[in-house]
This record gives C-alpha cells, sequence and structure tokens, in this order.
C-alpha cells in the first residue's frame, strides 16, 4: 500500500480509540493468517507493523542472497488448497523477493491489507483489568483497547546492536543484514568487510564477493554448511507433493520438523562405514536441512557419538573445498555438535574462499579489538575497508518480544521482570500474569527448530479456535495457572535433556546476546507431539487455564499437560495406538511368544567386547547363563544379573540391551542368570535358582573370566525381587560375600494397596491386573508373604550397600521406596534414584527412551563405588566410535 494510504488511514484513527476484539503486532507469515482467521471467527482485529508493507522477516531481510532455507514447496500456508493450487514456486530455495511477493499475493487474496496499520509501532501495551482489555499506545495514529492481544512478532526480528567498540567512528558505510536497505547497495569496488559467519552471512559472502573489490569475512565462530543445490524444486519432492497434496500437508504436521520425513529407525553402529557414507552423500546431494538433520542415522540428534560422525564427514568436505589448508581448517567447526546451532544451506560458499579477492580472519586467534575510522583492528592487523557488514544476528525469541514495546500485565508486572530469569511460558503461546495475552511461535514452542509455516499455522488456529470457543460460552478471560506454566517448563528441560542442542552456544540458547540469561528457549519436542498436547489440552477441558466471565462462573481445570517424560510418552502412546491385547490375556505360552517377537524389534545394544553362554549348576539342574564382558582387558569386577518379566517371562537374554549398557558404563562384566519360571516352576524356585546361580558364580569368578572376591547383584522388576531376596539369603546362608545391590523397580512386597499401585493401575504397560497375574502364576497367596518373594517383610539389617530405583508411574513405585526406606532405617547404605516422568520399563528400554541414560550413568556410579572402584569408566575401544574427548566426556556426562 503506499505510504500517503498509510498515513490517510492512520489519522482516520486518529480521533479516537481504535476499538479492535484482537490486536495482533506483525504482518509477516502469522499475522496474516491471524487476520484471516480472526475475521473468518466474526472477530474484529487490527495488526500494526513497523514495516511499509507486509512481509515480516521478509520485508527486512533483503541482503544479497537472502532465500528461504527450507524447501518453497514446504514454506507455505497450507490452510486453502485453492491457495496452494493458485500459486506456484518457481525455484526449491524461493528468493526474497519471491517470498514477499507470494506474501503480498495472500493478503490481496483474502483482502487483509484494510486491517493493517502499516508503519506504526506499538509504544506501550498494558492490561487494564477493570475493562479487560489490553490498552495499546502507538507512534503513529490512535491508540488501540483490545480483548486480546496477539505476538506475531516472528523469533529474529530484533536485530542484535554492534557490541564493537569505535562503530561511531567508522567513516564509512555500515549496513546491517536485518535492516539492508531497499533500493539495495552498490559494492562495485568497495574493499567489504562481512562480521559474522551466520546464515545471513554465509548466504551473502559468495555474493558480495563477487562485487567487492576485496572482501575479509571476520568470522568467531564456523558453521556448518551444506550446499543448497538451488534449482527447479526436485521431481522426488514434486512427485510426493502432487500425488496427494492432502497427504503430504497431513504428514507435515505430524512431523517432527513440519516437512514430511519419515522417522529414522536405524542408528548409527548397526551401519557400516560405508552404508554410513552413503547416507551422508545422498544427505549431501540432497541440499536439504532437513534432510541431512533427520535422514542420516536415528541417533544423530540425541547422541553425541552418532553425530560426532557428521562433523568428520562435514569438515572433510571443507576441507576438499577450500584450497588454502589453514583457512579450510578455520573454517571448520568442531565446538558444537551438527545441528545443536543452526546449520546453514549456501551457494558457492566455501568455494568463494578460493578467491584472491577474498580473506579470511579467524578472530578465535585475533580478535577484534576496535573499529576505526578507516577499519577494523584486529590483535595482529588492521584491515582498511569502505563498507561494515554486520550479519551478527539478533536478540532472538525474547527479544522479539520484550525489546519491543513494555508489556505489563495483571498488577503492574512488566513482562520484562517476569521473563528476567529467561522466558517462561505455558505452551510458549501464553504466559501466567498476562491475561488474553498470546504469542505464535513464542519462546516455549516448536517455533524456530521446525518449519516455521507448519508451526505458525497450527499456532494460530489453535489460538483463533480457543478465541472463539470462549467467546461463545461467554468467557472474557484466559490465562495460564502458576502449576501449568511451571510444568511446562519442567518438560520443557525434559525435552532438552533429550537432544544436543545444550551443548552449543548459541541464540537458541541466548548466549549470542552479552549478559542474556541462558537457556534453551524453543521446544524441542518436535512438532507433531507438540500439536498432540495442544490438542490435549483443550480436550481435557482447557486443562492449565483460568477462564472467567461476567455471567459465567470462573473455570480452572489446573494440572500439567505432559507429566511423563517426553520420550516415554511417545513410547506409550505408540504401544497405545498399537491396540495389543493386555499381556495378561495370552496366557503364559502367549505372552512369552509376543515378549520375544517384542524384543526382536527393539535396538540391540551397542558392541561390547565378549557375550558367551554357558550353564551352572542350579538346585535342580542346569540353569543357562550369559556372560557380558567389557572390551577392556580382564578380570572385572562381577554382576550376578537377573532379568525381568515377572517370574513369568524373559531368559538370560531378554535384558540385553540393559546388560550391554551397564557393561559399557561400567567396565564390569555381568552375568545374567536364567532361572526357571513360573507356572512350571512356581515359588520359591526362582528364588533359589537365584541364589545357587550367585553362590556358583562367586565360587567361579576367574574361571569366567572375572574378578575373584565380593560379586554384585543386580536386577529389574522381578529380577530386582530376586536379587534383593539373594542378598538376605546370602547373609543368612553364610555367603557369598556380597559387595552392592542395584535394585531397579523390584518387587519388594505382596501388599496392592500402596498408592502407586491404584495412581498407576492402568495406562503405563505395566499394569496392576498383570502384577495380579504374575503374582497368581508365581506365588499361592499363603506363601506371600515368604520374605523370599516379599523381602520387605525379612530382616532388612545387615545387607549389602544398595541403590534403589523407582519410577514416578509405575505400580512398584512404592514398594520399591519402601524397601529403601526399611534397609536405610536399618543401616543399611542406601541411595535412591525416583525416577520423575518415567515408567516401569524406561531404564530397560536402552537407546528407545533416551531421558533413561542418566539414570544408568547414577547407576553404574554405584556400581562402580560398591566395587571400590572410581566413579568415571574408560570407555576406550568398547565404544563404538568414541575417542574420551573433552567434549566426549561432556556429552557422555550429559546424556
Ligand atoms: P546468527 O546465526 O546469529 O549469526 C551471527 C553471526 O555473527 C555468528 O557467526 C556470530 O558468531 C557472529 N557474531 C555475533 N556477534 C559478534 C561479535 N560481536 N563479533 C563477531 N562476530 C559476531 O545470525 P544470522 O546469520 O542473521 O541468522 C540468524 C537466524 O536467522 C538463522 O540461524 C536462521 O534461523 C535465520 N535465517 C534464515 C535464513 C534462511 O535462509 N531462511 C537466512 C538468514 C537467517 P558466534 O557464532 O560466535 O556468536
Amino acid at each position: 500500500m503506499p505510504d500517503a494510504m498509510v498515513a490517510a488511514r492512520a489519522s482516520d484513527k486518529a480521533h479516537g480509540t481504535q476499538q479492535v476484539d484482537v490486536a495482533v503486532v506483525g504482518a509477516g507469515f502469522a499475522g496474516l493468517y491471524l487476520l484471516h482467521r480472526l475475521s473468518k471467527a466474526g472477530l474484529t482485529a487490527v495488526a500494526l507493523d513497523e514495516a511499509g508493507d507486509v512481509g515480516g522477516t521478509w520485508y527486512w531481510n533483503r541482503y544479497p542472497g537472502a532465500r528461504c532455507d527450507i524447501q518453497t514447496i514446504d514454506y507455505s500456508y497450507t490452510f486453502d488448497p485453492e491457495l496452494d493450487q493458485a500459486w506456484t514456486w518457481s525455484e526449491k530455495y524461493a528468493t526474497q523477493p519471491e517470498i514477499l511477493r507470494y506474501l503480498g499475493f495472500v493478503a490481496d487474496r483474502y483482502d487483509l491489507r484494510r486491517d493493517i496499520r502499516f508503519k506504526t509501532k506499538v509504544t506501550e501495551a498494558r492490561w487494564d483489568d477493570a475493562a479487560e482489555r489490553w490498552q495499546l499506545t502507538t507512534n503513529n495514529g490512535a491508540p488501540v483497547s483490545c480483548r486480546h492481544y496477539i505476538m506475531a512478532t516472528g523469533c529474529l526480528s530484533a536485530p542484535k546492536p554492534p557490541e564493537i567498540d569505535g562503530v561511531k567512528d567508522f567513516e564509512g558505510k555500515v549496513y546491517f543484514t536485518g535492516r539492508w536497505p531497499h533500493d539495495g547497495v552498490n559494492l562495485a569496488g568497495k574493499r567489504v568487510a562481512v562480521i559474522g559467519t551466520g546464515s545471513s552471512a554465509i548466504q551473502s559472502i559468495p555474493l558480495i564477493a563477487e562485487q567487492a573489490a576485496h572482501l575479509t569475512v571476520f568470522q568467531r565462530t564456523p558453521n556448518f554448511a551444506l550446499p543448497a543445490g538451488n534449482g527447479p524444486a526436485p521431481e522426488d519432492r514434486k512427485t510426493f507433493f502432487e500425488s496427494d497434496r492432502a497427504a503430504y500437508r497431513e504428514q507435515a504436521r505430524q512431523s517432527m520438523t513440519g516437512v514430511p520425513y519419515p522417522q529414522q529407525t536405524v542408528v548409527s553402529w548397526q551401519l557400516s562405514d560405508t552404508e554410513r557414507r552413503e547416507r551422508f552423500e545422498r544427505a549431501w546431494a540432497a541440499g536439504d536441512l532437513v534432510h541431512i538433520l533427520t535422514q542420516l542415522w536415528a541417533d544423530q540428534g540425541v547422541d553425541f557419538d552418532g553425530n560426532a560422525l557428521i562433523g568428520e564427514l562435514i569438515r572433510e568436505k571443507i576441507g576438499a573445498a577450500v584450497k588454502d589448508p589453514e583457512t579450510a581448517a578455520a573454517l571448520m567447526p568442531h565446538d558444537h555438535p551438527f545441528g545443536a546451532k543452526r546449520p546453514c544451506l549456501d551457494t558457492n560458499y566455501y568455494a568463494t574462499y578460493n578467491r584472491p579477492n577474498v580473506t579470511l580472519v579467524n578472530l578465535r586467534q585475533e580478535p577484534i579489538k576496535a573499529i576505526t575510522a578507516g577499519g577494523i583492528t584486529t590483535g595482529k592487523r588492521h584491515v582498511d575497508v569502505d563498507v561494515i557488514v554486520f550479519a551478527t544476528g539478533f536478540d532472538a525469541m525474547t527479544g522479539a518480544i520484550r525489546a519491543v514495546h513494555p508489556i505489563t500485565g495483571r498488577g503492574g508486572k512488566s513482562l520484562t521482570d517476569v521473563w528476567a530469569q529467561g522466558p517462561q511460558t505455558y505452551l510458549g503461546l501464553t504466559v501466567e500474569g498476562f491475561p488474553n495475552f498470546f504469542m505464535i511461535t513464542g519462546p516455549g514452542s516448536p517455533s524456530v527448530l521446525s518449519n516455521m509455516a507448519v508451526s505458525i499455522e497450527q499456532h494460530v488456529d489453535w489460538v483463533v479456535d480457543r478465541l472463539a470457543a470462549l467467546r461463545d460460552a461467554g468467557f472474557t478471560t484466559i490465562e495460564p495457572t502458576e502449576t501449568a506454566q511451571t510444568g511446562w517448563g519442567r518438560h520443557m528441560a525434559d525435552c532438552s535433556m533429550v537432544t544436543l542442542h545444550r551443548l552449543a552456544n548459541t541464540w537458541y540458547t541466548g548466549a549470542n546476546v552479552p549478559g542474556k540469561v541462558q537457556g534453551l528457549m524453543p521446544y524441542t519436542g518436535g512438532v507433531g507431539p507438540y500439536r498432540s498436547i495442544c490438542d490435549e489440552v483443550t480436550s481435557r477441558g482447557m486443562l492449565g487455564f483460568k477462564l472467567t466471565g461476567p455471567e459465567i462462573a470462573a473455570q480452572c481445570n489446573d494440572g500439567e499437560v505432559v507429566r511423563l517424560q517426553p520420550d516415554v510418552r511417545l513410547v506409550l502412546n505408540l504401544l497405545a495406538s498399537l491396540n495389543l491385547p493386555p499381556i495378561e490375556s495370552m496366557g503364559a505360552q502367549g505372552a512369552c511368544a509376543f515378549v520375544n517377537e517384542f524384543n526382536k524389534g527393539r535396538p540391540a545394544g551397542r558392541p561390547i567386547g565378549e557375550i558367551a553362554d554357558g550353564t551352572l549348576p542350579g538346585t535342580d539342574g542346569p540353569l543357562p547363563y550369559r556372560v557380558y564382558k567389557p572390551a577392556a582387558p580382564g578380570p572385572h569386577p562381577v554382576v550376578v544379573y537377573f532379568h525381568g518379566g515377572g517370574w513369568v517371562l524373559g531368559d538370560e537374554q531378554s535384558d540385553e540391551p540393559f546388560c550391554r549398557d551397564m557393561v559399557r558404563r561400567t567396565g564390569m562384566m555381568f552375568v545374567s542368570v536364567g532361572y526357571r519360571h513360573a507356572p512350571e516352576h512356581r515359588f520359591p524356585t526362582a528364588a533359589e535358582d537365584g541364589y545357587a546361580a550367585t553362590r556358583w558364580i562367586a565360587e567361579h569368578a576367574t574361571e569366567l573370566g572375572g574378578k575373584p572376591g565380593p560379586v554384585l547383584v543386580a536386577g529389574w522388576s522381578a529380577g530386582g525381587n530376586i536379587a534383593a531376596v539373594t542378598c538376605q539369603l546370602a547373609r543368612d546362608r553364610g555367603g557369598p560375600a556380597i559387595a552392592g545391590q542395584l535394585l531397579v523397580c523390584p518387587v519388594t512386597d505382596c501388599s496392592f494397596d500402596r498408592p502407586s499401585y491404584n495412581d498407576n493401575a492402568t495406562g503405563y504397560f505395566l499394569t496392576r491386573s498383570l502384577m495380579y497375574w504374575f503374582w497368581d502364576l508365581y506365588c499361592s497367596p499363603a506363601d506371600r508373604t515368604d520374605p523370599r518373594v516379599s523381602p520387605l517383610r525379612g530382616k532388612v539389617a545387615g545387607l549389602p550397600p544398595a541403590f534403589v530405583v523407582t519410577c514416578e508411574f509405575d505400580p512398584l513405585r512404592d514398594e520399591g521406596i519402601a524397601y529403601a526406606e526399611a534397609m536405610a532405617a536399618e543401616g543399611v547404605p542406601v541411595e535412591q534414584l525416583k525416577a520423575g516422568g518415567h515408567f516401569h520399563s524406561s531404564f530397560a528400554m536402552v537407546d528407545v527412551v533416551i531421558t533413561g541414560a542418566p539414570g544408568r550413568v547414577q547407576m553404574a556410579q554405584a556400581l562402580r563405588r560398591f566395587a571400590g572402584l572410581p566413579p568415571e569408566v574408560s570407555l576406550g575401544d568398547e565404544h563404538s566410535h568414541g575417542h574420551a574427548s573433552p567434549g566426549h566426556r561432556i556429552a557422555a556426562a550429559a546424556s
């Protein structure tokens, strides 16, 4: 719209306050779709934007080479199939002018400009409790009074100030990529400096180098960049898209990233070097960030070693592309896992450094001291330049909201103060104390870790649907509760422990802005899971929100929407979607067959030194066992291990991933015992087999390759029960000596009336009814109080030191805690791990429930302590690809 018309429209409103249902800040992707949806929902709205036209980030970022780096086929609105048909992108990655034209086309098609006040900045927003409205002041025209206030400000709209001394003394021209002049900049014949090597710099550097007399790039941290291979949209994506557009879009909405790629299931160590290289080369050639970030192998984003392989392969590519070895080495990132910092998409970026008119200055070796009248001085040189381009990024996410204007909520609380220690939100959409205030792609939502187009549509749909529903029900205010917001913060933290984002200093964490409080701001749990959580909030009666209205009773269905660990939630949802019959309905044989089949589909566990099978003499004939040994030369301390399965299911191999993982983490040898099962062998067979096996293993430790002396015992579930009983029997029957016991979610008592049995009776895989079935098959009611099955009823004094693990969502939780407390009360050294958000199988599901890994680290440390060893184990050659680098140790500690 011409500026004169903008001014005329603003002056129309100058005589009073503009009254609307909803005010929106921003007329980019989010603001435009909001206006469309709000108008369809019958809500009056105005959007305010400082820019002179629509476009948001695409209005401002006009630097040379600016393009999207999600394929444009995916970086589009999907809400209207006719719009989808009406617009065809000319390239795989559209340029900034084309994206801007698209947004203009959308604004015209739905007649959105009539509700936008351009060149208008909100200077203050204040919640008026009496009127239950937000009162906004602006720098251009009438103030605005609105019921609801929505920030569609984007995540990267507040450029960082230069932060380098002397900028104002510089006599040449200064430009910011995020505020590039609209009529372009002629750099021909100029000596140009670019500061920064993030996405904006990497896109612009090759084009600036083509124009400039000389280009000097000042790099603080090298980034991973992938060649875009731009051109027409790739045939495979186009065919997939054209074959069923609706299905394509739906798959994107349910995916982790907002782009329809499948989840990979093969982990890196299951692939040979050749297979990994083939996958990598395919991804490199595909020129697609989402592809390379998600399609190589399943552990690339969650495991340091699985990730490190990619860094190596990309560094090889950089070495091949850049002729000068010193420049090549400086361009190779080593300080962060691939993908933990936003990788870039480039066209000729690395090759640009082969040009004679391009110099790279490595600021890690020679930091900038000052900017002077004529150029830039580092610790080692002075570079004369005519132009400085700051590609130094943004005060991301919170900056885009907090820095734009003061926002004052209920009781005069300022958002800046409330977020002083970092952003706190519920769902990334709302903030406690700020009624009727919404953010689109705010901190706490998947936003920048997703295809923004898909996330924006989901957020807008959810918010507008809620506003319409509130209005229809007679509610005038909506605000999240403290409980819900705190719970979301915890869930965010849980999610961030799964990925590697926490291991990099980036704008995702606020590390790029001096003095900014650090913490991972985007939600790392994925687009599809996030969508289902938002839907769950609605289906559970606006869980975590307080709603009020003048003629309706206030409603507050308080609570936390996600209490499970994120990966536990995914596993349980997946299991629920399989609609399996209850295990107890399958009969003992059927259940065994089912468990065997089920186990075939799980990750097998990483390589260890050796796995060998044997038999040992039990009380009543031979018992099978399986030995898991570390790769490092022995002899190793021996852990006698008892598998889970309710005394009915499983065998000496069925907890193999757990045993392998613990062998790697402890550097100890695990001997898993094939004790006999019910219903053929009822109580006390399993207990007596366990004790007899422990005795034999202790006596034959040396023959097995273990260290002579006291053994350790460990077990999960019913195996934890056998381990606990074994310790009591060993104490009472004259040995063997046991140095410590690891009891993971153990059965310790026959009483079913503890709260955990009721709280977790259904829905967490191990159900109350399944436990009844196990008990019935194993032990008649008359025997159940025998300490050989209910060790909590036995004498617990004088037992070996114990590490007891319990899980929050497990029927067995309270009896495990009771056993730990009983032992501690009798003077046994006991440590407990009460694992929040976990279920009975969390720790056994190695490489599936990633959040179980820190718990196993603690278990391993306890076992090493019991054995008198230092807490750290050198993973050495047991480690599939590993080197004990400092980075590796950080990750090992963290993962
Ligand atoms: P950025 O990724 O934050 O990069 C800023 C660069 O400037 C970094 O290399 C940073 O180094 C450097 N820097 C910052 N302050 C500095 C200082 N005081 N001295 C020296 N160097 C300094 O910013 P961006 O490139 O504008 O990109 C931001 C985000 O916008 C991207 O990650 C992406 O999400 C989005 N974006 C997307 C596209 C697209 O293709 N669609 C294009 C551009 C941007 P350090 O790493 O050491 O801090």
